[in-house]
């Protein structure tokens, strides 16, 4: 990619040696490493501007609340929302378990008979369904399992085929009548895999279910459009997309984040409180923000979406896509598996693989000895890992700062594993 050697140079935790070797960071799927433009946004903030947002009365007050919707903003440039005033689709949250806590909670509420007559598309009961699949985190697996249990509805889930890819082509078969939410990842953390949506939201819609993305591990490295999507809401964040930790964002199409109940209560997120009668809340998105909200990290995070646009969503995707094709080589070694597809043009560079009769902590330690940074575990997706006979793997993951050497220095390190253990 032209102009590589200055977008890494602006990575400052990239620069050091680990174990007396250049680091290599190949774990990106988990959080990435922050350009030196996030870094001095947050402090900037707080060397110049920090008060409380909304409702202030001095200069600084004011100042903070434009820098925190200027951030929504740019947030919302970045996955084609609308951020018209009154028209906000984004939501800020503490990140993406918080969204998806935030909507399975809602959902729950409005089951419960909050939000009256508007909010019922959202209430669930004994007989309907909610979909999710075999490859999703945990985030999305359990808040929506409680719900389920919560209302007395069903889980269902779509399977994965034996490269570990979203079964969309049962969509009709998986998503029935007595669907009413669907929540699927676009791209698995554990297999790189990108789901095929367009069966999947088709079928959905046909049955009046609504669609929840998690865009946690494409937003990153895709080009997303929310809107040409058609998603019904989407989470992710924001410290997966070079901004910090802390923070996430849901989007919601603004007619139903207009008829969604809160999930937590609290200040500035509501019109008029009173002891002997309901409140009234505040329109969204302040109606989902309770609390006073993480504002520099905020801000800081629009900055990551501004220097993304910037960067070009589709030079990072061209760009990783070749340091994917070089990481699939890694099942070139012999007792190396892959899991998930083999196409680069089918997954991101989110690679996860099995090094046959080595544990993934062995593999981990073994190639932080030599400076790279891999992630082992379950990656909190048992499922997918029970889905290919595991219980855990090892993953490399590509951020924009890597490079094609980076995927061949892990290659070398991988080859001396099974020598090593043998
Ligand atoms: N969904 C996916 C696909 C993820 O990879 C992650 C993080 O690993 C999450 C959800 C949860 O994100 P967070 O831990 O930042 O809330």
């Amino acid at each position: 990619m032209e102009g590589f050697a200055e977008i890494r140079g602006q990575f400052p935790a990239l620069d050091q040696e680990v174990h007396g070797h250049p680091l290599v960071y190949l774990d990106s799927a988990a959080t990435a490493q922050k350009p030196r433009q996030v870094i001095e946004a947050e402090s900037r903030f707080y060397e110049s501007d920090n008060a409380g947002v909304h409702r202030g009365a001095h200069e600084l007050a004011a100042r903070s609340t434009m820098d925190f919707e200027r951030a929504r903003s740019q947030i919302a440039r970045l996955v084609g929302a609308d951020a018209r005033e009154g028209h906000e689709e984004i939501v800020v949250t503490a990140g993406a378990t918080a969204g998806l806590n935030l909507l399975a909670t809602a959902f729950g509420n409005a089951s419960q008979g909050s939000g009256g007559e508007a909010a019922k598309r959202f209430a669930l009961g004994p007989g309907d369904e909610v979909v999710v699949s075999e490859a999703e985190h945990h985030s999305v697996l359990l808040p929506f399992q409680e719900l389920c249990r919560r209302t007395g509805a069903s889980l269902k889930w779509f399977g994965l085929d034996e490269e570990g890819r979203i079964r969309s082509d049962t969509a009709d078969s998986v998503i029935s009548e007595r669907a009413k939410v669907v929540a699927i990842t676009h791209v698995s953390n554990v297999t790189g895999a990108i789901t095929e949506l367009e069966p999947i939201i088709r079928r959905a819609h046909e049955v009046g279910a609504l669609v929840i993305l998690d865009v946690c591990q494409s937003v990153p490295h895709l080009p997303i459009d929310v809107h040409a999507l058609g998603v019904d809401f989407a989470v992710w964040s924001a410290h997966k997309m070079y901004g910090p930790t802390g923070v996430g964002f849901l989007y919601g199409r603004r007619e139903l984040l207009e008829a969604l109940p809160p999930a937590s209560f609290g200040g500035s997120m509501v019109e008029l409180a009173f002891l002997d009668k309901p409140a009234q809340y505040m329109a969204p998105p302040a109606r989902f923000e309770a609390g006073t909200q993480p504002v520099a990290q905020v801000v800081a995070a629009g900055v990551a979406a501004e220097w993304m646009l910037q960067v070009g969503l589709e030079r990072i995707a061209e760009h990783e896509s070749a340091i994917t094709a070089e990481l699939l080589k890694l099942g070139d070694i012999e007792g190396v598996r892959i899991l998930g597809p083999t196409s680069p043009e089918a997954r991101i560079g989110t690679v996860a693989f099995d090094v046959a009769g080595v544990h993934p902590h062995d593999v981990g330690q073994y190639v932080d000895s030599r400076g790279i940074a891999i992630r082992v575990g379950h990656h909190c997706a048992q499922p997918v890992h029970r889905h290919f006979g595991l219980f855990a793997s090892n993953r490399a993951s590509t951020g924009v700062y890597n490079s094609v050497e980076d995927a061949d220095r892990l290659y070398e390190a991988v080859s001396g594993v099974r020598a090593f253990f043998g």
